[in-house]
């Protein structure tokens, strides 16, 4: 086994804390990766704190990881010790499935397995995830890094980077689309840096004044605040494609008065508390209110090696583990700039000197 150091939560109510553990030792196909950065999502937050209602303490969050590979197990064809590697959300799934066999592995049928808070197929031990020295994946599910991408500004692509690029790719933004981005975080930013990379003219919808002259140079065509009705219904029933990632509580029936006939608002937030929803807005105009989860690892990589190619990466604030419990305050409040990285050299001298 592989003794880990980490940050835990053990329980929703306490804040994260050192915490040592065993990886498994590589099987046949497996990849161990010496983590050296990794993004906070919100969706960690959401986990540890229990607002999803599925926790198995103590959880290690993070999925959003980029490290060397220090060792491989002897089927592994893909990476090679000292490659840059990099792992999402996912770890593992059925691979039989009609989805896995589309590469829609995060439509699993029998059920993915997460990254944290799930459970193994193999050995049956709950998944740990990336506020961690290392990780043990497959080489499946692992994915490439190009060494174009600076590792740290990188880390963000695995989950903010694909759960944008999928559903803007699903719905086709491109040349002529007039897309909305709502919440201008983690995902947000990366929304409006694909949909104007693909071409598209893109509003940002946000809460926060201050994050206007970042959105515009960010590549927002418009910055709208949601909450000022007039500069909101000079764009009403314009859009195409909504894409709306905002983590807490709020309404929806706003942005679909936005979009065109036949357009298409797509939620990938996931607020603790259910909308309110009226049916008026989406009759009048037959528009359509959708989801969409995170993104297959042949997605992934095609995600990760267009970013590579044009130049883009999350806009990180790179930050030490032991100041991970006030970065979620500050993310509560919005105050991030885009993206959180733990920065993993913080974790190893803070276990070296234990
Ligand atoms: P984040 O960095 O905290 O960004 C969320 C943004 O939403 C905030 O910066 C803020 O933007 C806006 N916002 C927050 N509270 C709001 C409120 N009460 N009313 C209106 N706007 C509000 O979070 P993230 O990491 O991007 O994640 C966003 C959501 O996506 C989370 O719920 C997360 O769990 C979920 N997620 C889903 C998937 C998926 O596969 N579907 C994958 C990853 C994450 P402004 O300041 O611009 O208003
Ligand atoms: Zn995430
Ligand atoms: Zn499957």
């Amino acid at each position: 086994m592989l003794p880990t150091l980490s940050y835990a939560a053990a329980s929703a109510k306490a804040p994260l804390a050192p915490y040592r553990f065993e990886r498994r030792d590589p099987r046949d196909l497996d990849v161990v990766i010496d983590i050296l950065y990794c993004g906070v999502c919100h969706s960690d937050l959401h986990t540890v704190r229990d607002e999803w209602g599925k926790g198995e303490y103590p959880i290690v969050p993070g999925h959003e990881i980029i490290g060397r590979v220090t060792a491989v197990g002897k089927g592994v064809t893909k990476f090679k010790v000292g490659d840059m590697a990099g792992v999402g959300c996912l770890v593992d799934s059925c691979r039989e499935c009609a989805s896995c066999k589309e590469d829609l592995e995060q439509f699993c049928e029998n059920g993915f397995t997460l990254t944290y808070a799930g459970k193994d197929r193999h050995d049956g031990r709950v998944t740990q995830g990336g506020y961690s020295s290392q990780i043990v994946v497959d080489e499946a599910f692992t994915l490439r890094i190009s060494d174009k991408l600076d590792p740290a500004a990188a880390a963000p692509l695995l989950c903010a980077g694909i759960t944008t690029y999928s559903p803007l790719k699903h719905w086709k933004v491109g040349k002529g689309s007039k897309v909305g981005v709502v919440g201008l975080g983690g995902l947000g930013h990366m929304a409006l840096k694909l949909a104007h990379a693909f071409g598209a003219k893109v509003v940002q919808f946000t809460t926060s004044e201050s994050k206007r002259e970042d959105a515009l140079r960010l590549g927002a065509d418009e910055v709208v605040l949601s909450n000022n009705p007039e500069q909101m219904k000079a764009h009403a029933g314009t859009f195409d494609f909504i894409l709306d990632t905002v983590s807490a509580k709020h309404d929806l029936d706003v942005y679909l008065q936005m979009l065109k006939r036949g357009g298409t608002m797509t939620l990938v937030g996931v607020p603790d508390k259910p909308a309110e929803l009226g049916a008026g807005a989406l009759i009048f105009g037959r528009r359509s209110l959708a989801g969409s989860l995170i993104g297959g690892i042949a997605e992934t990589q095609e995600m990760l090696d267009f970013c590579a190619e044009h130049g883009i990466a999350s806009d990180i604030e790179k930050i030490n583990i032991q100041d991970i419990n006030e970065a979620y305050e500050r993310m509560l409040k919005s105050d991030v700039k885009y993206r959180f990285v733990i920065d993993m050299a913080s974790l190893k001298k803070e276990g070296a000197a234990a």
